[in-house]
């Protein structure tokens, strides 16, 4: 299977039907960049920083952010790659930050919110991003995003660093774009105006599942709970992705669904033309889209998300799709 996996790695993932779903990779550490050649994806559509974090003995300095984010784009080419400030905060602890108990830390007071209230840290990564990424183009992504406000107030943070380059005469980034990521609930009810902010989204769908079926996306107890090819869940998705396609604003996906062939297949039918995987993914998903006839599967899961049929029914019908593609 890896031997076969190989000699998909330079062609491009075209439906059979003719449409193009670009596959992108996860990635958080230097060791996972040689992935990037081996699995044939096209880029990094989520690049998680805090793992940098997280592996360091104490809070890394902007000198060292900067080399370490240069390097990954050095590594990636003509590649994109799309940088996540800093999820920290809630279950993912710093050993060297002040810790605090919260009674529900994923709710709690983490990623963008942290970066908000103390932007030192946001803005030290944001200076760092934007100066490896000088004279090339720079992606950052912003995580866990409730209000639109705050990616207004995250941008306001980026163009006073840029300002900064500008003033210091530093070489900028070619373009520099900020996105959202889509992951919290009450988004999905700003979309529009989110749209209008954002130069794109990516929409994290393990921490969207498990805020909207309130379920720990970690918990084996609620595990069938937390379930993919819920229609609710992907009605919501079908929702984000038309409101992208509405507007002209790029959409990637980049939770676990997107790695996982069915996931990836209902996507498609979705409207999803880019989703972010672990590398080993990328072949497997390759390899069923190659397979598969999207018009006559997206004429299935519409059907299916505008009746009241049950989620087994679709389930049942995915199965059926994937075995005799
Ligand atoms: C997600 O929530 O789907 C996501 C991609 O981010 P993380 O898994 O890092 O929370
Ligand atoms: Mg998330």
């Amino acid at each position: 299977r890896q031997a076969q996996y190989r000699l998909l790695r330079d062609k491009q993932a075209v439906t059979r039907d003719g449409v193009e779903v670009r596959l992108l990779m996860n990635a958080g550490l230097m060791v996972d960049l040689p992935h990037l050649t081996e699995s044939g994806a096209e880029g990094i559509g989520l690049f998680r920083t805090e793992l940098q974090f997280m592996v360091a003995s104490t809070m890394p300095r902007m000198k060292d952010q900067r080399a370490f984010y240069a390097s990954v784009l050095d590594a990636a080419g003509d590649r994109p790659v799309t940088f996540r400030t800093l999820d920290i905060g809630g279950d993912k602890v710093l050993p060297y930050m002040r810790t605090f108990t919260e009674e529900n830390p994923a709710l709690g007071w983490r990623a963008i919110r942290l970066g908000l209230d103390r932007p030192g840290l946001l803005r030290m990564q944001l200076r760092a991003l934007l100066g490896a990424a000088a004279g090339r183009e720079l992606r950052v992504m912003l995580p866990m995003v409730t209000e639109v406000d705050e990616l207004r107030r995250a941008r306001a943070l980026l163009d006073r660093e840029i300002e900064h380059l500008r003033r210091h005469g530093h070489e900028e980034p070619t373009r520099v774009l900020l996105g959202s990521m889509v992951e919290v609930p009450q988004l999905l009810f700003q979309l529009d105006e989110l749209m209008a902010e954002t130069d794109f989204v990516s929409v994290g769908s393990n921490d969207l599942l498990q805020f909207m079926t309130a379920s720990d996306r970690g918990n084996t107890n609620v595990a069938g709970r937390f379930d993919i090819l819920s229609r609710p869940f992907l009605r919501a998705l079908r929702l984000v992705a038309r409101a992208a396609d509405k507007a002209g604003k790029p959409i990637t996906l980049c939770g676990e669904m997107a790695g996982r062939p069915i996931g990836a297949m209902v996507l498609a039918a979705l409207g999803y033309r880019s989703l972010s995987m672990s590398p080993a993914s990328v072949g497997p998903v390759k390899q069923m889209l190659l397979a598969l006839d999207l018009g006559r599967l997206k004429t299935r899961v519409d059907a299916a998300l505008d009746s009241h049929e049950g989620d087994d029914v679709l389930r049942g019908a995915l199965a059926a799709f994937a075995e005799t593609e």
